[in-house]
């Protein structure tokens, strides 16, 4: 791996950073979004499913809409129509930013439509050349190499994006622990390297809970809000977490665009936003006892795993990955990641199938590499799934410590 790579922060840092509030993460996970709710009689947040809001003074109505095409602030009042803006997604907006540090986030219906939305906004500043790192989530990368969005990218590693910085560059992407390979970059130094040239990094593995990126310099921070935000697998979002400049060019695009999270959504998300971090310890927890076991089996290959710990791991192995997938049974062979339950995926053939062979081959994206979504059973009862999706220990596979591979 490439040795620029190196972790960031220790997790503890982070984990007991507090917000803007003066309260801890644990604190915030539970209460942003919802200061409101007792002085209202309520308990649960409401859901606003209203896609148009009445209002027998069009004169104010034109003053609040001139007001959102000016700044992108949210509007004051009911937000006229469902584009401009809902209350409940606000609400996780809110909670979001909370929980990253910064004064804003923009919830969108995807993860892939917060992306596009920052590349629209860069490019309507006139700036379509973006600098990125290989290995992102393979959409992501196709978006980007596709030039599907009109925009133009230079690939390269952490220690080459001051070199690869050009005057219509409007945007650094980067991914810490990347997906699959949970490479990891150093953020500080990442940031140090974009100058004034923002830095976006996709924080969907880590989530808040083991890193918070906008402290260590980024000015964007994503999330395929589908992953661990949400937790339960019932729920797709994205959402963009920066400064409120930012986040004011992000929700006229979305105005402009149409990529709105739904209110029934926002609301999931806030509630799942609730148990993140008792979920990612747990689920950590679990990844870290099934990262030993893997590193000593002899059917094992190589595997990785970030320094900065959390649920995610990835490895190689010696077999047919195919078959392991076809073998599990408590494990959900799927795409996608940070649910309840554990899931498993072959990235070469799902997750990043639509990256040239080659260009995935390049990124440490090998044929044989498998990536594990570590839920929250029991984890020896993990182990008893994978163990017999494994398949027959044979003899003359090499077993050693060294097969863990820190992603570094
Ligand atoms: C899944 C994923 C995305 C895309 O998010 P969607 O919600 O599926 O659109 C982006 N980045 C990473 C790291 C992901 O894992």
């Amino acid at each position: 791996m490439d040795s620029a790579r190196t972790h960031s922060t220790s997790p503890s840092d982070d984990v007991r950073t507090t917000g803007p509030t003066g309260r801890a993460l644990a604190t915030e996970a539970v209460h942003a979004g919802r200061d409101d709710l007792a002085a209202l009689g309520l308990h649960a947040p409401p859901i606003d499913l209203s896609t148009t809001y009445p209002s027998y003074d069009s004169r104010g109505e034109a003053a609040r809409i001139d007001a959102f095409a000016t700044t992108g602030a949210d509007p004051d009042g009911p937000p006229v129509y469902g584009r401009l803006g809902n209350p409940t997604v606000a609400r996780f907006e809110t909670a979001l930013a909370r929980l990253e540090g910064t004064e804003a986030a923009v919830a969108f219906a995807s993860g892939m439509a917060a992306l596009s939305a920052v590349l629209l906004v860069r490019a309507s500043a006139g700036l379509r050349h973006v600098v990125a790192v290989r290995p992102l989530y393979g959409c992501s990368d196709h978006l980007l190499t596709a030039g599907l969005l009109g925009s133009e990218v230079t690939w390269t590693d952490p220690a080459g994006i001051a070199d690869a910085l050009r005057p219509d560059t409007g945007l650094v992407l980067v991914e810490s622990p990347a997906n699959p390979t949970l490479a990891e970059v150093d953020l500080r130094a990442v940031a140090h390297a974009c100058g004034s040239v923002p830095l976006l990094v996709d924080n969907t593995f880590a989530t808040p809970v083991l890193q918070r990126p906008a402290g260590h310099g980024a000015r964007l921070v994503l999330h395929s809000a589908t992953k661990y935000l949400g937790g339960h697998g019932d729920v797709l979002a994205g959402v963009v977490a920066c400064d409120e400049e930012l986040a004011g060019r992000l929700r006229q695009v979305r105005f402009a665009t149409g990529g709105v999270l739904h209110p029934l959504a926002g609301y999931l998300l806030l509630r799942g936003l609730s148990t993140l971090p008792v979920r990612v310890r747990a689920a950590s927890a679990n990844a870290a006892v099934l990262v030993e076991r893997l590193a000593a089996d002899p059917r094992v290959a190589r595997v990785h795993y970030p320094r900065i710990g959390g649920a995610m791991v990835s490895f190689e192995v010696h077999g047919d990955p195919h078959e392991v997938i076809g073998r599990v049974r408590l494990i959900t062979p799927a795409v996608s990641l940070g649910s309840v339950d554990t899931l498993i995926q072959h990235p070469a053939s799902i997750s990043h199938r639509i990256v040239d062979a080659d260009d995935r081959r390049g990124a440490g994206v090998g044929d044989r590499l498998l990536r594990l979504s570590v839920g929250l059973e029991d984890v020896d009862d993990l182990w008893a799934d994978l163990d017999r999706a494994l398949g027959e220990r044979t003899a003359g596979a090499s077993s050693s410590r060294e097969a863990l591979v820190r992603a570094d």
